[in-house]
C-alpha cells in the first residue's frame, strides 16, 4: 500500500492575553483551572481517512478506483517517528474520534492557561515602568 507522508508540527492558537486587564485574566485563569480535568479517553493523534492503491498491476485501484476508505489514528512521537493504527470497527472509529476531540479541547484550554500565566508573569516582571500599578 502507498504510504503518505505525515508531518509533525504544533501551532498554538493565540489567545491575545496581552490586551486584557489583570482582573479578567485572573478570572479566565480560574475558570480554566476548574475545567482542566484530564479527559479519561484523551488521545493525542490525528484521525485520518484514506483511499489507497495496493500495488497489484491489474487492480482497479491502478485505474483510479482506490481501496477504502480506511480510517487510522496517526500519532507523531518525534521527528520521523510516527505510529499509525488502523481503526477496524465503527466502535473503534467512534472512540478514536471522541478521544482525539477530547484531547484537542483539553490541550486548547491548557494552552490558553499557559498564555495567561505567561502574560501575568511578563507583567509582574516588567521593570521598565516602576511606578505603573497593575490593575487587580
Ligand atoms: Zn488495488
Amino acid at each position: 500500500m502507498s504510504e503518505p507522508l505525515f508531518l509533525c508540527n504544533y501551532m498554538a492558537k493565540i489567545f491575545h492575553a496581552q490586551g486584557q486587564s489583570a482582573i479578567s485574566l485572573e478570572k479566565r485563569r480560574l475558570t480554566l483551572l476548574k475545567s482542566l480535568i484530564p479527559p479519561q479517553g484523551a488521545i493525542r493523534a490525528s484521525y485520518v481517512r484514506q483511499f489507497v492503491t495496493c500495488g497489484k498491476k491489474n487492480c482497479r485501484c491502478q485505474r483510479g478506483h482506490k481501496h477504502g476508505p480506511f480510517h487510522y489514528l496517526v500519532q507523531c512521537l518525534g521527528t520521523g517517528k510516527v505510529r499509525k493504527f488502523l481503526l477496524k470497527t465503527p466502535e473503534a472509529r467512534k472512540q478514536a474520534r471522541a478521544g482525539v476531540s477530547a484531547y484537542t479541547e483539553y490541550q486548547g484550554r491548557l494552552e490558553e492557561l499557559s498564555q495567561i500565566n505567561t502574560e501575568l508573569l511578563r507583567r509582574s516582571t516588567q521593570s521598565s515602568a516602576p511606578k505603573a500599578k497593575l490593575n487587580g
